[in-house]
């Protein structure tokens, strides 16, 4: 939790087009795409385009609220398309805490009963 932002962490990369990614949905705040490893299927992931947030105790509320503003419009599409049982979001900071990239991000997982847990 202790270092500095790496500029040329993978989502970063994602974000100046260095590395591809598929995207979901965007705007001038936010980028939902999908996770290149998902945990079901419609896994997305969503991110701040301009905060250097490496996790939830560093960034900016305005920032937490255009997030969250977008997990729920996420969360509402993968319903409506997948219509999955369930879903959970998930968040996680510093490396004891299983993070693994560094610029803060939250996981938009759908869920089904019927469907053993990946991850
Ligand atoms: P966390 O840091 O919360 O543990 O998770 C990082 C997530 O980023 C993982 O779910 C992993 O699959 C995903 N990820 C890692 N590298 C890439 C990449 O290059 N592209 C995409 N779309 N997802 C990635």
């Amino acid at each position: 939790l202790h270092a500095a932002y790496d500029p040329d962490n993978i989502f970063a990369k994602i974000l100046r087009g260095e590395v591809p990614s598929v995207k979901v949905w965007e705007d001038d705040a936010v980028l939902a795409f999908m996770d290149v490893f998902p945990q079901s299927e419609g896994h997305v992931l969503v991110i701040s385009k301009t905060s250097r947030a490496r996790n939830l105790l560093e960034v900016e509320p305005e920032t937490l609220a255009r997030l969250a503003a977008a997990m729920q419009r996420t969360a509402r599409a993968v319903e409506k398309a997948l219509r999955p049982d369930g879903f959970q979001i998930m968040q996680f900071n510093g490396a004891a805490g299983g993070q693994t990239v560094f610029h803060l991000h939250f996981h938009v997982i759908p869920r089904w009963t019927d469907r053993p847990l990946k991850g």
